[in-house]
């Protein structure tokens, strides 16, 4: 974190922005201010170069086609993948984590590939599409809660042996494979495929990022109420019959 306060980076909002994505970057901003923090946001559109000096890189869903684009983008510009081997902390959500991987399956149904910044593989899901409420518990090496979201998606996510499983569904598809898992992660790098905004639903996931940001162990507590509120009814909606 530099003098001018932790450097928060939205990636394209202009190509990866479904399902209030940006919400996660608000969520961030804000639990940042309540703790005092001095946060700069930046929103980089896709004509523009990625900042190698960001603390934390939020980067979200998107349709096939944009996500094809993004990826493009992100190859030749080469700004994200040297802010991750900075120690940057990058978290994506469904095609933004599909692109962080080794390759996924473009809108043109040819191999695409990705930044490999996450030892994964997507593929093109032979099944109906995943959609609907996600319940899931966090790999407890994290120490967070239950992990709540809504996912839309074709593509299934394979993890490679230095991918660790984000989280565990107990309803819903996650990754898509049959295997439980839901996300990835490596030390700094994370990808889910929970919208809702997934921030919104689970505010302690911006609080880790804050930490890791920080190098801190804790941050002074907040009045989450709301944010309760708003988890109990999606967990709610994920476990019960539609
Ligand atoms: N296009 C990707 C898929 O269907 C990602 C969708 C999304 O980001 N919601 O798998």
């Amino acid at each position: 974190m530099s003098n001018n306060g932790l450097r928060l980076v939205w990636v394209y909002p202009d190509l990866l922005s479904t399902y209030g994505d940006q919400g996660n970057a608000l969520v961030v901003e804000r639990r940042a201010r309540q703790r005092g923090l001095d946060v700069q946001r930046v929103d980089v559109r896709s004509d523009q170069p990625i900042p190698t000096s960001g603390d934390i890189y939020l980067i979200g869903g998107g349709e096939d086609r944009p996500q094809r684009l993004a990826a493009e983008r992100l190859r030749r510009d080469g700004g994200l993948s040297r802010a991750a081997s900075n120690g940057a902390i990058i978290f994506s959500v469904c095609a933004g984590y599909q692109i962080l991987g080794h390759e996924f399956i473009n809108d043109l149904g040819e191999r695409e590939p990705g930044l490999g910044l996450l030892d994964v593989v997507s593929t093109r899901g032979e099944g109906a599409r995943c959609v609907g409420d996600v319940l899931a518990d966090i790999d407890p090496h994290l120490g967070l809660p239950p992990l709540t979201g809504f996912e839309n998606h074709q593509g299934v996510t394979h993890l490679g042996p230095t991918a660790r499983p984000f989280a565990r569904v107990q309803f819903g598809r996650g990754n898509g494979t049959g295997d439980g898992t839901e996300g990835a992660y490596n030390d700094t790098v994370f990808g889910t495929y929970m919208h809702g905004p997934v921030m919104a639903r689970n505010p302690l996931i911006a609080d880790l990022l804050l930490k890791l940001a920080l190098d801190v162990n804790a941050l002074p507590p907040t009045d989450d109420r709301w944010y309760e509120a708003l988890r109990a009814e999606r967990i709610a909606s994920a476990t019960q019959p539609a």
